[in-house]
């Protein structure tokens, strides 16, 4: 059996980023780069009036006069009319600015009496209100570097710069399979020793919570050839299986041996942890298997203190789960030696341990907002004492 920290360094060694793909920049918020970006035009790509108003050449105007006003440059026009010597040009925002001028007076300074401007903006500067090409960035310049996670405003500015295909990882395609023999769909009518099927949903929910949507539900029985077979169809178009239940020690638990059988090389199997001591590790070339226990709150708990980080790295990002400190709100006297993740309520640096820790409830891990993770070490953590809490990802 190994510690927790072990089995992270074990994760972080044996899980790398999917290889890029091409994909639709639209298509890929939050989603990471796997190539650096470059731009496929100056932006602006020409210089453009930032305000309604009249263009004009600085140097031309003599101060005090009014000056002529000829010609109009909407958005969106070429914009390729010459301005004549000393005379203005109509303008809007987002327009071209057209030759022979450099400055633009926005509207509210001034005054027009039929072709006539009065200009009345002393703080005007050469090039005021004129934003210049290129002045974001230059056709061929970096926009943005390999690694970085596409935000909205990432995918606006790449949009922005003429790209419409992007280089990045992929998010993982994930198999989700539940053993058991006593597992009954949500709606059916339960027969006798039977209970219903919650963490598929649960994990499924958790998954599409972080944008992973390429998810694939599997039931199989307890069954070494018939669980050995669905692990191997998984094998061959998921890059990741987890799998809840049958990863214990009991007669049909049957998912080591069958993820074994597949080719899987274990890379850990039980930790010193609770909930979640049966967990499973394994890896097939660039796959990734977990084996979950079948217990839906040490499920959820596996998966977010072992398989978030990893669906997080296949992904191309090292993110984890928001650590903080935070004061403990009512003594907790830990029996075990082992590590230990309570379902907690985290506000204003303060933590409550939730009534109902047990790892067949799921009722106090519903309202919960963090784990509190305590050391393996058996003592009375005291009211007060400072802990460290892991935010679950809804509530970054
Ligand atoms: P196991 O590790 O397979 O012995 O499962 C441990 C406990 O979790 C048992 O009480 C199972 O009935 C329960 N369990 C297993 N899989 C699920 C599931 N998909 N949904 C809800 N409970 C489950
Ligand atoms: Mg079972």
């Amino acid at each position: 059996m190994i510690g927790v920290e072990e089995a992270l360094n074990i994760l972080e060694d044996n899980v790398t980023p999917l290889p890029g793909v091409q994909m639709d920049v639209d298509r890929a918020v939050g989603c990471v780069l796997a190539e650096d970006t470059y731009a496929t035009c100056d932006i602006p790509p020409f210089n453009q009036s930032s305000m309604d108003g009249y263009a004009f050449a600085f140097n031309s105007r003599i101060k005090g006069e009014a000056m002529e006003v000829k010609g109009e440059v909407p958005a969106g026009d070429s914009g390729s009319i010459r301005a004549e010597t000393g005379k203005a040009v109509r303008i809007f925002t987002g327009a071209r600015v057209p030759e022979g001028t450099d400055t633009v007076v926005m509207q509210e300074k001034t005054r027009q009496q039929g072709d006539l401007l009065y200009i009345a903006d002393e703080g005007l500067q050469p090039g005021g209100n004129v934003r210049q090409q290129g002045e974001e960035i230059r056709k061929g310049e970096l926009a943005l570097p390999a690694g970085t996670l596409l935000t909205p405003a990432g995918i606006g500015f790449l949009s922005g710069v003429g790209i419409r295909e992007v280089n990045v990882h992929p998010r993982p395609s994930i198999a989700i399979i539940v053993t058991g023999n006593e597992l009954q769909k949500p709606g059916e009518p339960l027969k006798p020793g039977q209970i219903y099927e919650s963490n598929s949903f649960m994990l499924r929910a958790a998954l599409s919570e972080t944008g992973m949507h390429d998810v694939m539900v599997y039931t199989v029985e307890d069954n070494l050839e018939k669980l050995s077979a669905t692990i191997h169809e998984c094998l061959k178009v998921h890059h990741v299986i987890l799998l809840t239940g049958g990863v214990s020690v009991g007669d049909y638990d049957f998912v080591v041996q069958a993820a074994t059988r597949c080719g899987v090389t274990r890379k850990f199997h039980k930790l010193r942890q609770r909930p979640g001591k049966p967990l499973y590790f394994g890896t097939k070339e660039q796959q990734v298997i977990f084996g979950l226990p079948g217990n839906p709150s040490s499920v959820l708990t596996c998966y977010y203190e072992y398989v978030w980080m990893v669906l997080q790295r296949l992904s191309g990002t090292e993110r984890e789960l928001t650590r903080v400190r935070a004061t403990l709100g009512t003594t907790v006297n830990k029996k075990n030696t082992l590590t230990q993740f309570l379902k907690g309520s985290y506000a204003g640096g303060q933590v409550i341990p939730l009534q109902g820790q047990e790892s067949f409830r799921l009722r106090s891990f519903a309202t919960a907002n963090c784990l509190i993770r305590l050391g393996e070490e058996a003592r009375m953590y005291e009211e007060g004492e400072t802990v460290d809490v892991h935010l679950l990802p809804v509530y970054r």
